[in-house]
């Protein structure tokens, strides 16, 4: 109604039952009802006059407290605009003091982030949308962006440019430019163009172009306060470079918008809100969401008919796509703009990049230093983590003591410490491993270095009929399968992401880890890098075998060509490397939180009933029994008490409802040569992998404490008792292949439907059998 804060509101007079109400207020006597009158916020003078410090005149305190909310609370609707790698997250994260994950490389926002937060009297909603070169709607994120700005007009769009890569960035601000909207640029990485030695007048060129032009760097969170501010001058209309720019078409272009525009005329209600410049260009370049929109209008017909002449007439004068022709002239715009306003840098400012590139991507080198930075990201996670692995061990085992010794003991005690203390902290012990895998990761795409990966592996890529960029969502497999998914948005062809979906859960993800590092300290100590990067490898076997098979039974069609961009080198900063790791760390966290805790208590629950209370009691009687004893001494007879504790307990095991549901499916375990126990294991882990240790632990330590030991290395003797290490081998490679879990299905169906959700969860199961199988036949030639 136009009301706004600071206003003297008055009751006027009360309805006979009290509803509504007349106020005065502002000048207006309106009568509200009170459900209405509720969203009036009111404060009574002496409030007032405690807010703004001020106490005297009724006069007085109104005239301060108008002025203490003048532009106060106003809401400012921004959207991040920009090229992949720009530094849209980078500028989100600074603003809104979050952790979105940012990467040296395009596709990683394959969503909206939103968030608010308060600066100069105004609160802001921040929306960091997908990095695009354009607005042309060819890809998921093409179309995300634009359908963003025109169905949520949001008041202020800042375009994020990246200053070291002028001509480029500007493009898509001339889509912008066309759309008519309120925006302004944040020349950010203003310190790589200030390095490279190069001169920008960014003052003029955003006279020039209409929109205000102030540097940033981002990732050390300079000029944007500057920028921030600028931005309320935008939105109050206050900015002084605020002015709507025509990029001229040449003429044959712009006699076509002028005819269009003419036919939309008529079709007001459907185009409210959209520059009919901008749309009457895009049909002319045949644009197929404009086009959907205006077959909705009343003489479409028509229009459609002005349009399709117009195109044919252009494209016959210059013997190309419409879009062609805009692009060109796009290009031309900017390069004339720079003209005037850039000059060049006397040194080559790429060079640092392309020397250390000639090495990092080199014919020869290239793919051996990478596998050896993978092998070293992998090493350090085992040697350096091992470390603080110890400490939490300690930890988690002398909290389960101090439980076990001052709690009465009953099922409570038992869940706590069987199942709470001993499933999480068998999970916690792993962090430390994970945080290092993540913090390598973190770097490698921090630096730029996950882009040339990519681009290494282009050729070996395009052997299982992918590109290089299906590499990254590949490798971010080796975290977390379930991004890794969602950043398969970022492949344009459904095929392509299909496959990269498909073979995504061979990249052996960070929860898989701790089964790992359980396995091979228990069995190859010595050699336990080796073996741990031949598992990770064998992962990437399975995934090149598995994609190959697909591409040729269900997609033979040819790939679309495709940029791959390569950023130039960066050292980020440890803040902001740590901060990633942090991230992912903690999603990691807060899957254990959940899931696990959920997982790890019913697992209990599942080993803990029926409670057998007959043979409960012939055990305690044997027990009495072994203490009557007088012939047998004090060391003999306790071992046979511990003996009586320990038959009690896997009897108990194997009748419980887990033994039993573990044994019922012997026949699948069997012919691999694992017991009950391990399979138990390999079916609680489709809940969560990291749940495979933790069930472990249960079934085969019992829920006994040492004091003495810490958990895990009682786990790993128990282990060596029961397995050979080529069984060991063997249930390492089944963890491998097996059917992710549920959150990766999840977001499989999510992605590509539920049918290949469930397809997931069966071929990779399927085929982590029949590997096993077969490498214990082998292992038997051997034997
Ligand atoms: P987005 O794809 O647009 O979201 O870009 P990101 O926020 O992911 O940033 C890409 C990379 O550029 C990251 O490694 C950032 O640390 C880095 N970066 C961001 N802003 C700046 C800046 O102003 N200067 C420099 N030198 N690097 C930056
Ligand atoms: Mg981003």
């Amino acid at each position: 109604m136009g009301f706004i804060r600071g206003k003297v509101v008055k009751t006027v007079k009360n309805a006979p039952l009290n509803d509504p109400i007349e106020y005065a207020i502002m000048g207006y006597e309106v009568s509200l009802r009170r459900r209405e009158a509720a969203f009036v916020e009111i404060v009574s003078l002496q409030e007032a006059s405690d807010i703004v410090g001020v106490s005297g005149e009724l006069q007085e305190v109104v005239e301060e407290f108008a002025k203490h909310w003048k532009g106060r609370d106003k809401n400012i609707n921004v959207a991040l605009v920009g090229n992949p790698n720009a530094g849209k997250t980078t500028f989100f994260n600074y603003v809104s003091g979050s952790s979105e994950r940012v990467g040296n490389y395009g596709g990683v926002t394959v969503e909206a982030k939103e968030a608010h937060f308060r600066f100069g009297g105004y609160r802001f909603n921040v929306v960091d949308l997908p990095g695009t070169y354009s607005l042309s709607a060819y890809s998921n994120e093409e179309r995300f962006v634009r359908e963003y700005i025109m169905n949520n007009a949001p008041d202020v769009i800042i375009n994020i440019v990246d200053a070291s890569n002028l001509e480029r960035n500007l493009y898509l601000s001339t889509q912008l430019i066309d759309m008519d909207i309120k925006g302004i640029i944040a020349l950010n990485m203003y310190d790589e163009l200030e390095r490279s030695g190069a001169q920008f007048d960014y003052r003029k060129l955003g006279q020039m172009i209409g929109m205000p032009i102030l540097p940033t760097v981002a990732a050390k969170g300079k000029g944007v306060k500057e920028l921030l501010q600028e931005v309320i001058e935008v939105y109050e209309g206050r900015s002084e470079y605020v002015r709507h720019v025509h990029i001229h078409y040449g003429h044959d272009v712009e006699e076509g918008i002028v005819a269009i525009r003419a036919g939309l005329e008529k079709e007001k209600d459907l185009v409210a809100g959209i520059s009919p410049r901008f749309l009457a260009l895009k049909l002319l370049e045949r644009d197929a969401e404009a086009l959907r929109l205006i077959a909705r209008g009343r003489e479409h017909e028509r229009l459609n008919q002005t349009c399709r002449e117009q195109t044919a007439r252009i494209e016959a004068l210059y013997g190309e796509p419409v879009e062609a022709v805009v692009t060109d002239a796009k290009y031309g715009f900017i390069s004339g703009a720079l003209k005037e306003t850039y000059l060049e840098p006397m040194v080559d400012k790429h060079r640092t990049t392309r020397y250390i590139d000639s090495l990092l991507t080199h014919k020869l080198l290239g793919i051996p230093l990478f596998l050896l930075f993978l092998f070293v990201t992998f090493y350090s996670t085992f040697a350096i983590g091992k470390y603080p692995m110890a400490w939490i061990e300690a930890g988690v085992s002398a909290l389960g003591n101090q439980i076990d010794t001052h709690m009465a003991g009953g099922m409570l005690k038992d869940l706590l410490i069987g199942g709470i203390i001993d499933g999480v902290g068998g999970v916690i012990v792993f962090l430390p491993n994970i945080l290092i895998l993540f913090l390598f990761i973190s770097f490698m795409e921090d630096t730029g270095y996950m882009a040339r990966a990519a681009f290494i592996m282009d050729k070996l890529m395009h052997k299982i009929g992918l590109h290089g960029k299906s590499f990254i969502p590949l490798i971010m497999g080796f975290g977390c399968n379930v991004p890794a998914i969602m950043a398969t948005r970022m492949l344009e062809n459904r095929n392509d992401r299909l496959l990269t979906i498909l073979i995504n859960p061979f990249m052996s993800c960070s929860a898989r880890l701790p089964v790992y590092t359980l396995f091979v300290g228990a069995f190859f100590p010595t050699y336990s890098a080796v073996i741990l990067f031949g598992i990770y490898l064998s992962g990437i076997v399975a995934a090149v075998v598995m994609g190959k098979l697909f591409k040729k039974i269900l997609f033979y069609k040819e790939e679309a060509p495709f940029v791959m961009e390569l950023p130039p080198y960066r050292l980020p900063t440890a803040r902001t490397t740590l901060r990633h790791m942090w991230h992912k760390g903690k999603q990691y966290l807060k899957k254990m939180g959940g899931i696990i805790m959920i997982a790890s208590i019913l697992i209990w629950a599942l080993g803990y009933f029926p409670v057998p209370e007959e043979r409960q009691a012939a055990y305690v009687q044997q027990r009495e029994e072994i203490a009557r004893q007088e012939q047998l001494d004090k060391e003999s007879r306790e071992e046979l008490l511990a003996e009586s504790h320990r038959q009690e307990r896997f009897e108990r095991q194997a009748t419980s409802y887990i033994g039993r549901i573990g044994k019922s499916l012997e026949p699948i375990w069997a012919p691999l040569g694992l017991d009950w126990r391990a399979g138990v294991s390999i079916l609680t882990g489709v809940a969560a992998k990291e749940v495979v240790v933790s069930t472990m632990s249960l079934l085969y330590i019992g829920e006994e404490i040492e004091t003495e030991k810490e958990s895990n290395d009682r786990l790993s003797q128990r282990l060596k008792s029961f397995y050979s290490p080529s069984v060991a081998i063997l249930f390492m490679l089944f963890i491998l292949l097996y059917s992710p879990c549920f959150a990766a299905i999840i977001a499989v169906s999510k992605e590509v439907g539920w049918k290949w959700g469930l397809f997931v969860m069966g071929y990779t199961t399927a085929l982590a059998w029949g590997a096993c199988y077969l490498l214990k036949t082998i292992q038997g030639w051997f034997v």
